[in-house]
């Protein structure tokens, strides 16, 4: 496992500008043949054997991810790229001759095109659907390229590998996260190219830290040059803390999840993860929610519509976990409050709880059949999953038109049309191109964005 990963990430190949400098260029001779798509230009060869299949393959992967990658770097190729696709990996090697490929390289960016071995003839190292997937990845580096600036190594290559969903690398994090010794954001900026996997994955993880606090738009001000401590309003201690805390609780040891909606009841009686929900309205901005976090806007909605307060009055907690109890509150607060009267099946939530009303007109609005019969398990973590049916129920269960292309949302699952219908109203876009982590445990942060981004 560990060597095949290895060899995958030293497949991924990056320029070196001594190359560019000596103006040799790749042969393209033999590649005569031509399919042109809306935004690219195949060159192949009459060699190509599984030509039909191959091209119609890698049209989908390229053409699939154009407006994703040139929406969100927010930069579009002036006209049509090239894709340069050798009919094998030997005649792609061969035309790179002065590189000394190694054995696993079946793809690169170069010099404003995309050059690549046939995904059907990918040599020993690679499958059919890697190829397909490092398409993906090729195609992120041209486009950042259009910033016209030399890019820092991890940034460049852990941007590919985050927007082709390329997750393997991350086990290397996870590895150093668990065995507790995490790189620091300046050790992961001195990572020699090439460092195994550490590259990638730091790199997927740097960019998904960055866009999951800061945006999107702190990746464009990151590959515009701008100084990173101006830009995310951070200094370089603090910033480290951060990624030291995000690093943990995404890859540290985690605790177990709830499977779904209607897990077997839960013991009761465990102190809430955080302080009850019901402290009175905070007037000043909490000392925990900076400026330009992709939840600043939402938190500050939240508490102008009385919908939290907070966990203290100068805290929000954005990393805590969200209990079954606050979403439930949370959604009917948003709601605007409205007491219901009815029959309360559950006998583990307390009259005058402060998510009592909350829970009651859940269950009369069909948003919760509760964790049993007769539990709703109020302390219980919620995870991304319940979060979403939630909101999708509370809005009457809407259908949607959209197919869900996240590869850990089954089309069976209980909460696959709620993350469809969150996916179309722009409420989720998943924790990367390709994954929705259903299982992760929602952040407080993040049930305010949902909830903001449902309700605006
Ligand atoms: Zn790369």
């Amino acid at each position: 496992m560990k060597k095949r990963l290895l060899s995958f990430f030293l497949a991924l190949t990056l320029l070196l500008p001594a190359v560019y400098a000596q103006g040799l260029s790749p042969s393209t001779a033999d590649l005569d043949q031509q399919m042109e798509t809306e935004h690219f230009v195949f060159h192949y060869s009459v060699k190509e054997a599984n030509a039909p299949k191959v091209l119609s393959d890698l049209k989908k992967s390229f053409e699939g991810c154009y407006g994703r990658v040139t929406t969100a770097l927010k930069q579009v190729p002036a006209g049509k790229s090239d894709v340069y696709l050798y009919p094998d990996i030997s005649s792609y090697h061969t035309a790179f001759s002065w590189q000394n490929l190694p054995s696993s390289s079946v793809g690169q960016y170069y010099n404003g095109a995309v050059y690549m071995a046939s995904p059907a003839n990918p040599g020993t190292e690679h499958t059919y659907s890697d190829c397909i997937t490092i398409a993906v990845h090729e195609f992120v580096h041209l486009v950042i390229d259009l910033f016209g600036r030399r890019q820092p190594t991890y940034l460049n290559e852990g941007l590919a590998s985050y927007m082709a969903g390329q997750t393997g690398s991350l086990y290397y994090v996870r590895e150093d996260v668990r065995a507790k010794r995490p790189l620091s954001l300046s050790e992961v900026e001195a990572i020699a190219s090439f460092d195994g996997g550490r590259l990638y994955g730091y790199g997927h993880a740097y960019v998904d830290f960055i866009v999951k606090n800061f945006g999107n738009d702190a990746i464009i001000g990151l590959l515009e040059g701008q100084d990173r401590e101006t830009l995310l309003g951070q200094t370089a201690e603090r910033l480290n803390q951060r990624w030291l805390t995000y690093l943990e609780k995404e890859y540290g040891d985690r605790p177990p999840v709830i499977p779904d909606d209607n897990p077997p009841s839960v013991p009761d009686g465990n102190p809430p993860p955080i302080p009850d929900d019901d402290t009175p309205p905070a007037p000043v901005g909490f000392t925990d929610v900076p400026d330009g976090t992709y939840y600043t806007d939402a938190v500050a909605w939240a508490v102008d519509r009385g919908i939290t307060a907070g966990t203290t009055a100068t805290t929000f907690t954005p990393g805590g976990n969200c209990t079954r109890a606050q979403i439930v509150t949370f959604l009917w607060r948003a709601n605007g409050s409205p007491k219901v009267s009815g029959d309360m099946p559950f006998t583990d939530l307390k009259p005058g709880a402060y998510y009592y009303d909350a829970a009651q007109w859940a269950v009369v609005q069909g948003i919760t059949k509760g964790t049993s019969a007769t539990t709703f398990s109020p302390n219980t973590v919620c995870t991304r999953a319940q979060a979403v049916a939630f909101l999708h129920r509370g809005a009457g269960s809407p259908a949607s038109s959209v197919n869900v292309a996240f590869s850990d949302v089954a089309g069976s699952s209980y909460y696959a049309d709620a993350v469809a219908w969150a996916v179309e109203n722009e409420i989720t876009a998943g924790t990367s191109a390709t994954t929705f982590s259903p299982n992760e445990i929602c952040s407080r942060a993040q049930i305010v964005t949902f909830l903001y981004r449902s309700f605006t």
